[in-house]
């Protein structure tokens, strides 16, 4: 078998003999010089021959050695990498397995600007542009992928949508897990998934193992090593994989790839792990990811790899005082570096959300129509997740002749997206995130400092390729103080989807699942119960339709409880609630402006917009009269201070779940229909089946308190309901800033509440 091997890679360097003709393989050609150059590639053979030896690979590398975009090119020509037709045991069919490499990223913008980039580099036409494409990707609301498809990049909120569908992931070869260190709940989840199904428990996949990459830009190697250690359980043909090990480095790997191919087949005949009980009877009997993480045996297969970083100096600049306001402390330091330092150099500013970004944006343009003209140019462009997909790609477009980049990013820009020409790095060191109150019992949206590594990994944009500094907006001892690193998210945010997402897997034992870091149990308690609440388990905690329903969509659990009962026939709303849902998971479509004389003009070009049930119907009527207007969405938005980016953004989710609800037939083509009272009661009624904990009522001082926790909570001052006295208030979200607020609010009644949580 060793013969069959190519001895060298066929890399692009073959597309030299191709015909230049083709203008994707002619731009393929000139980046490989580039890709060439990038650190991983002088661990090419490592990183391939630890995979044909072993089933798992750890990978650490800094930001930008090319971990994201050229591993899954470096594995996709290896052999282990075909489709082969497998009968299996109990489907009495053929059916293909491998062949494909899923690579997953804790962001949308990732997912899809590094398969552009890889499509770009591979000189193959991107998703579903070409059925001979070969790199794809799947994010919320955004399937591009072709029959053709090797290399496919996926949210990790899809790519365990996927597993849902197959649990054995039958196409895949591989399945790359990126950005490791950000410790999204997904992230955490797929790892323990991972952990399982490459513990050789092969079944369902007729024996052909499945190989995994972890990768990671800061150590923690040793972790994650023992994590995939310890749920290791030999492979079932009996060998022990330490055997495969010769002794003699130079034919260290000769032996290992014929027993690679072979274990495939053996180990479909070994022997079968003991399953766990309380495994859910809908599920495949050997679910992969039933393992309760016992380990059977510990053996050495998990191959290492470190990939050296290529970092020039940075200096680094202190506040010498703390700063009250960081948007205007970022806009003062962007003109001094833009006045006082040498182009070409661009800079990187990191602030805290959609709002900051977009305020920094107008002041910068403000102040740069002042600018004389003998001073270069300035192009803002903004990035952070809500951005519609071609806005994020002109980040990584070459900023015209005497112009300096200005890229206003969330933390986004820490380690997910790479932008080049980059010298300069603007911290305010904050960043919005996700915290669980359990006081109040939901998740809500916390600016804090950010962790110590993170600063590091801000700072280190600057000096990516040549030196750099970076501008700290914060004192230094401000630094020391800051906490060593984030805490991964599992162990502060709501847990709900992810129990739900286990649950519809089959997994039952929720308390021994593998987790990296193992959240309370309390936490756990909470998240079940809230799944209980929204009719998504039963009395005994096993999932029920609604809930199986709910995990197949691409929403949190509440927003998917609200759109499963708008199909209800007393409520009979989909397409209302689509429109409405659409706008919530895009962070604000109204135009954030800071003048009082601006937002009263804005006040009252909004007004024949704004309903008095609330933010809810207010966002409706948004919606249904911009995508009525045929004529110029784009002066319509400016005329209404509406944010014609972020609606182009809602226009792309509403299109998605209306295909996926049109699919389901949830949806029946109505057209819009008129905003009656009856109507907005059915959807008001329809978002308190999902967020009948998100309330609060009236009480006689003038507060709100929260029905849960009783808290109380005001309306917060984006809300077209600020300032209003109504008996109950429902909200989308919590969040806590000088004091606690309710954003996103609707009027709702105390009875329709008591309904809701059915008391
Ligand atoms: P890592 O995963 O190690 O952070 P990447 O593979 O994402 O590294 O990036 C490697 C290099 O590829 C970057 O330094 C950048 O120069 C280039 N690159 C990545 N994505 C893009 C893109 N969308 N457009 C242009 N260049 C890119």
């Amino acid at each position: 078998t060793q013969q069959s091997l190519p001895k060298s890679r066929p890399g692009p360097n073959i597309l030299a003999n191709q015909s230049i003709r083709s203008p994707l393989k002619a731009r393929a050609n000139a980046l490989w010089p580039l890709r060439k150059a990038l650190p991983v590639w002088s661990h090419a053979s490592e990183i391939r021959q630890g995979l044909r030896i072993k089933d798992i690979i750890l990978l650490v590398g800094e930001t930008g050695s090319g971990k994201s975009t050229q591993v899954p090119q470096i594995l996709a020509g290896e052999p282990w990498c075909k489709s082969r037709p497998v009968t299996l045991e109990n489907a009495r069919q053929t059916v293909n397995v491998g062949g494909c490499i899923a690579i997953t990223e804790p962001r949308r913008v990732a997912a899809t600007t590094l398969a552009r980039r890889v499509a770009e580099e591979m000189g193959t036409p991107l998703g579903s542009s070409s059925p001979a494409s070969k790199v794809g990707y799947s994010v919320r609301f955004n399937n591009s992928t072709s029959p053709c498809t090797k290399i496919k990049f996926l949210t990790e909120g899809m790519f365990l949508q996927e597993m849902l569908r197959d649990p054995w992931l039958k196409q895949y070869s591989a399945v790359i897990v990126d950005e490791v260190h950000e410790r999204g709940v997904n992230v955490d989840l797929i790892l323990g998934f991972m952990r399982n199904i490459a513990a050789g428990r092969l079944e369902g996949r007729g024996g052909i193992p499945l190989k995994v990459a972890v990768m990671s830009a800061t150590a923690e190697m040793e972790r994650l090593g023992n994590f995939f250690e310890e749920g290791y359980v030999p492979s079932s043909n009996g060998v022990d994989p330490e055997e495969n090990k010769s002794d003699g480095s130079e034919s260290e790997w000769s032996g290992i790839t014929s027993s690679d191919e072979e274990r495939g087949t053996a180990d479909s005949q070994g022997k079968q792990p003991d399953q766990l009980p309380h495994i859910n009877e809908k599920q495949p009997k050997k679910s992969p990811h039933a393992n309760g993480g016992q380990s059977e045996k510990s053996c050495a297969h998990v191959a290492t790899c470190h990939i050296e970083g290529r970092q020039f100096p940075v200096t680094i600049n202190y506040t010498p005082e703390p700063v009250q306001d960081f948007v205007n402390a970022a806009l003062r330091t962007t003109f001094k570096i833009h006045y006082q330092e040498p182009m070409p150099g661009d800079v990187l500013v990191f602030l805290t959300g959609q709002e900051t970004v977009e305020s920094l944006e107008s002041l910068v343009n403000e102040y740069a129509l002042g600018m004389s003209r003998d001073v270069p140019k300035m192009l803002v462009l903004p990035l952070f997740a809500a951005l519609p997909q071609a806005a994020q790609q002109r980040v990584f477009q070459p900023a015209p002749p005497r112009t300096r980049k200005i890229i206003l990013a969330t933390n986004i820009a820490e380690t997910s997206v790479t932008v080049s020409g980059v010298r300069f790095v603007i911290d305010c060191g904050k960043a919005k995130i996700k915290q669980f109150r359990t006081r109040i019992g939901l998740d809500s949206l916390l600016v804090k400092s950010i962790s110590k590594s993170a600063a590091i990994q801000r700072k280190g944009r600057a000096g990516r390729e040549a030196a750099g500094q970076c501008y700290r907006l914060y004192t230094e001892q401000s630094y020391l103080d800051l906490e060593p690193s984030n805490t991964p998210e599992i162990l502060r945010c709501d847990l709900s989807h992810a129990i739900l997402t286990m649950k519809a897997r089959g997994i039952d034992d929720i308390i021994n699942f593998p987790f990296l870091d193992r959240p309370p149990r309390e936490a756990l308690e909470k998240a079940l119960m809230q799944l209980y609440q929204l009719g998504a388990l039963t009395d005994t905690g096993a999932i029920s339709e609604i809930g199986q329903q709910m995990a197949t969509l691409p929403l949190t659990v509440s927003l998917g409880r609200v759109l499963i009962a708008a199909a209800e026939p007393e409520l009979d709303c989909v397409s209302e609630v689509i429109d409405i849902i659409s706008c919530l998971s895009v962070e604000n479509i109204f135009l954030n402006l800071t003048s009082e004389e601006k937002k009263e003009e804005a006040q009252l070009a909004r007004r024949e917009l704004y309903r008095r049930e609330g933010d809810h119907l207010t966002l409706l009527m948004t919606v249904q009269a911009y995508a009525a207007e045929n004529a110029d969405r784009k002066a319509w938005a400016e005329r209404h201070f509406v944010s014609h980016r972020a609606m182009q953004a809602v226009m792309d989710v509403r299109k998605q779940l209306r295909a996926q609800c049109q699919q389901s037939k949830s949806l029946k083509g109505k057209t819009p229909r008129q905003i009656t009272p009856e109507l907005a009661t059915s959807l008001l009624k329809c978002f308190l089946k999902g967020f009948a904990t998100n309330s609060a009522r009236l009480m006689p001082d003038g507060s709100y308190k929260t029905i849960v926790g009783n808290q109380t909570v005001a309306i917060h001052p984006s809300s077209g309901l600020f300032g209003k006295k109504v008996e109950a208030i429902m909200y989308n979200e919590f969040v806590f800033t000088t004091k606690s607020y309710a954003r996103g609010v609707s009027t709702v009644q105390m009875d329709w509440i008591g309904g809701a949580l059915g008391v």
